[in-house]
């Protein structure tokens, strides 16, 4: 099996564009459309050729581009069938456990309601990556959009379950503002106060801070850390269940 090239740039004002290539069967998807010009600049500047858009969900900053892209290229639209009416253009409707072969490499689909009610994930067992669109951010995790806490607590256990080592590609480049936040309920986490320091030295010299992998947002994510107890002290729900301290952490994270 040839190795999977992804190429990642960003877009609009603070996407990520993510371009999987495999030279041998010589296909190449896109991660949803979010900027369908700088994807084909993209695509031009690497020879590749755009046969698969594997959306995550609806939302124009993820599927945007899709009908332009299908026009230029006639590539195959893979999407949620739970949300198949919202995403244009869509040719292949998948859910929970089904798979997707990009040449030799397997993509493995998820559901994350939550942010949406039709979002999915894509995780590439055998390359060791993932494709979490707006359900994970680096220490964050999407807006409860169309979704209760239930259902997207119960979406974030689905990628707690993939490997520490799994390099997980969010969207969005929104790591330092969600640093912030997470010291402010847990001040003293030091793998936090360590990644912060981090952060902020990437962005300084106008690098990006994605992918993450899973074993940074267990240490360092506050939506992934309802069990820590330093963040039970600050929310004061020292007798309360995860999903609630899940919830209470989003809630004060939107008005944050
Ligand atoms: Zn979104
Ligand atoms: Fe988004």
């Amino acid at each position: 099996m040839s190795t999977l090239e992804i190429e990642m740039f960003p877009c609009l004002s603070d996407n990520y564009g993510f371009l999987l290539h495999d030279a041998d069967a010589d296909v190449t998807a896109t991660v949803d459309t979010p900027d369908a010009a700088a994807l084909a600049a993209a695509l031009a500047r690497k020879g590749w050729r755009l046969t698969h858009i594997l959306n995550t969900h609806h939302h124009a900053d993820h599927a945007g581009g899709n009908l332009a892209l299908k026009t230029r290229t006639g590539c195959t639209i893979v999407g949620p069938r739970n949300d198949a009416e919202r995403i244009p253009g869509i040719d292949v409707l998948v859910g929970e456990g089904e798979v997707v072969m990009l040449g030799a490499h397997r993509i493995e689909v998820y559901e994350t309601p939550g942010h949406t009610r039709g979002h999915i994930v894509y995780h590439l067992p055998d390359d060791g990556v993932a494709f979490v669109g707006d359900t994970l951010f680096a220490m964050g995790c999407g807006r409860l959009f169309e979704g209760t806490p239930q259902q997207m607590w119960s979406s974030l256990q689905k990628i707690l379950r993939w490997p520490d080592a799994t390099a997980l590609y969010c969207a969005h480049e929104y790591t330092a503002a969600n640093g912030r936040f997470a010291l402010t309920v847990e001040p003293d986490n030091q793998d936090l106060l360590a990644r912060m320091r981090d952060v902020e030295k990437l962005r300084a010299a106008g690098r990006a801070t994605v992918p993450t992998t899973l074993a940074l947002e267990r240490a360092t994510n506050p939506f992934l850390r309802p069990t820590s107890s330093a963040l039970r002290r600050t929310l004061r729900l020292e007798h309360s269940d995860d999903v609630n301290g899940f919830a209470r952490t989003r809630a004060l994270k939107d008005v944050f």
